[in-house]
């Protein structure tokens, strides 16, 4: 084994300081989170959502492809049937039950390829923390995508004749005043109605995401602290 020079050997304890010496004058590329949230990459697998259509109906159809798609066997759904006076989704089937367990989760995104109808997509949102375990469960109204100005909160009769074909074609951009009319019959209250409350109003969480944000609020609020 060669032996060091003395004048090396004398440097080698202090050697390593040369690195941290050479990256002192380099641009800081530590990310200040939680106080600057950076955005993700567009296509980032972050919390699920569960869409609609522009009139306000449910795009989930109870199939369960996703679930049994799944790896990590994180998704539990019982599908029910659309009744006239309970129309959750175009066509005859819809997500009764529908829950996601982020203590499983892998954020693989195989569920949302099997999905037939383009109801599971996934959002960039990735600050997913709760308190106890049952609270990474997340049901159906934590899931579901809020209401857009102009929406009809499910459940409501389908634009009439239409199909669920042409609700897959995007060819329905929106409430009919038929269904307005019956939701008016049926839930004079509903906020999503012209001249009701507004969508904001009927957008409430659900138990498990609102429980979820606050406590990501209240580690944001730790964290600023500790940056102090
Ligand atoms: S992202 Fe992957 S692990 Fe998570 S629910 Fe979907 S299929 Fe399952
Ligand atoms: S999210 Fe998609 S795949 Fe899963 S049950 Fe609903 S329609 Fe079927």
């Amino acid at each position: 084994m060669p032996t060091r020079g003395k004048v090396a050997s004398w440097f080698a304890p202090v050697g390593g300081f040369g690195v941290t010496i050479s990256n002192m004058f380099r641009p800081t590329v530590t990310e200040e989170y939680p106080s600057e949230k950076v955005p993700t990459k567009p296509r980032y697998h972050g919390r699920h959502q569960l869409n609609r259509y522009a009139d306000g109906l449910e795009k989930c159809i109870g199939c369960e492809l996703c679930a049994w798609a799944c790896p990590a066997d994180a998704i539990y759904v019982e599908g029910a049937d659309n009744t006239p006076d309970e129309q959750h989704s175009p066509g005859e089937r819809y997500g009764r039950v529908y829950q996601i367990n982020y203590l499983r989760c892998i954020f693989c995104g195989l569920c949302i390829e099997a999905c037939p109808t383009r109801a599971l997509t996934m959002t960039n949102d990735y600050e997913l923390a709760g308190p106890t375990r049952a609270g990474m469960i997340y049901e159906k109204q934590d899931l579901l995508a809020p209401l857009r100005e102009g929406m009809l909160a499910a459940p409501h009769p389908m634009v009439e004749g239409t199909t669920d074909t042409e609700y897959y074609r995007g060819e329905v951009t929106g409430p009919t005043p038929d269904q307005v009319d019956w939701v008016r019959e049926h839930r004079p209250d509903d906020p999503t109605l012209p001249g009701g409350a507004g969508v904001d109003a009927a957008n409430v969480p659900g138990p498990a995401a609102a429980v979820m944000a606050e406590t990501v609020a209240a580690a944001t609020k730790q964290g600023l602290r500790g940056l102090r």
